[in-house]
């Protein structure tokens, strides 16, 4: 961590922003001179439980103005030489990261929220902040050379810290979703990373199960499943010293990988330098896969599943997950009655016939 080489600065509504540089490059920011309302004058969100479930919804009426696939010209995430024409005011970038100007949530850290264990609705306090994996706008992470990809890494894990340090955070989440047909409404390279003030359904999902197991077993859940794929061996796509990756036993989606450390961490700052490396090669392969799959790249979405060392999270185990829509060539799946209504999953290829597919697509 200490090698990565950061510098701070503020847009001209005060939203923070940083950047993060590969050896020899240094960020040299200049005034972002765009005449930006402030932010107090934008309507925060607000949370909702849903009573049926005891889930969250975070209500973020504000979003509807977000940039929606502007011309290439005006993209705002491609450097601003002058400050006067995007997000990042500064000539060139390696990796950068700031606070969303149309976040779900926001203010967290500011003072101490309110505890929202019982509450039906609440403010939507928290954190989102966008990501840009490389300041050229037609490339993708998978095109990354290791050395750029890693950096997005140790990006991912000082925000990760940072955010966990914010009052009223309970969740951090680091994503992308890439491809159009996913919804991106900015062909940019970059992804998004969220501070919950909650933990999220699946999240909560997993680790309730993690803790029956722990209580049953005196194990934890998620290095037994490892453990079991790399027993059985046919979902295995890439493995090293350090990091494995495979297709779940009950995967759920037409693609899907998941990308463990072989050592119990719960998030990206407990692995060691030879870890993120080792993490850093088997995710950029991964990618390159997907993109080899079909003549066209393949839309994803990338899920860092990070925990906190204490209560309940304690039994998390710091995993990516990787999924598709895509079902060939041509085809979307679409999550229809069954998946959208009653979460549940059927699927038509298996995940043995989909890990042997992935295996074909090496380098
Ligand atoms: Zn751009």
């Amino acid at each position: 961590m200490s090698t990565t080489r950061t510098v701070r600065s503020e847009l001209a509504d005060g939203r923070e922003i940083v950047f993060f540089s590969l050896a020899g490059n240094t960020a040299r920011p200049v005034p972002d001179v765009r005449p930006l309302p402030a932010r107090a004058d934008t309507a925060p969100s607000e949370i909702r439980r849903d009573r049926q479930t005891g889930d969250w919804v975070a209500i973020a009426a504000l979003r509807q103005e977000r940039t929606y696939k502007p011309p290439a010209d005006q993209c705002p995430l491609c450097p601003s030489p002058n400050g006067d024409r995007s997000e990042v005011p500064a000539a060139e970038y390696d990796v950068v990261v700031f606070e969303n100007r149309f976040p779900s949530l926001s203010g967290a850290g500011d003072d101490a929220p309110e505890p929202i264990d019982d509450a039906v609705s609440a403010p939507g306090v928290g954190r989102c902040e966008v990501i840009c994996f490389s300041s050229e706008h037609t490339t993708s992470f998978a095109e990354l050379g290791h050395a750029h990809a890693r950096l997005v890494m140790d990006a991912w894990r000082e925000r990760t810290a940072a955010l966990f340090a914010l009052t009223g955070v309970e969740q951090v989440f680091c994503f992308e979703n890439r491809g159009a047909e996913i919804g991106v409404t900015l062909p940019h390279p970059h992804g998004q990373i969220y501070g919950y003030p909650y933990l999220t359904p699946r999240t909560m999902s997993m680790l309730r199960q993690a803790r029956e197991f722990a209580q049953m077993y005196g194990r934890n859940l998620f290095a037994d499943i490892l453990a079991g794929e790399i027993d059985a061996g046919v979902r295995i796509l890439v493995s090293d010293e350090h990091v494995t990756a495979f297709v779940p036993f009950a995967a759920r989606w037409p693609v899907e990988v998941h990308i463990y450390p072989n050592r119990h961490v719960h998030n990206l700052s407990e692995l060691t330098d030879a870890e993120l490396d080792a993490l850093t090669s088997v995710y950029l392969d991964v990618l390159g896969r997907f993109d080899r799959l079909y003549p066209t790249p393949l839309p994803y979405i990338s899920a860092l599943h990070q925990y906190r060392t204490e209560g309940i999270q304690a039994h998390g185990y710091f995993h990516i997950e990787l999924m598709s829509i895509r079902r060939s060539e041509t085809k979307l799946k679409y999550l229809a009655a069954s998946e959208s209504a009653m979460d549940a999953f059927v699927t038509d290829v298996t995940p043995e016939q989909a890990a042997d597919r992935l295996r074909s697509a090496a380098s």
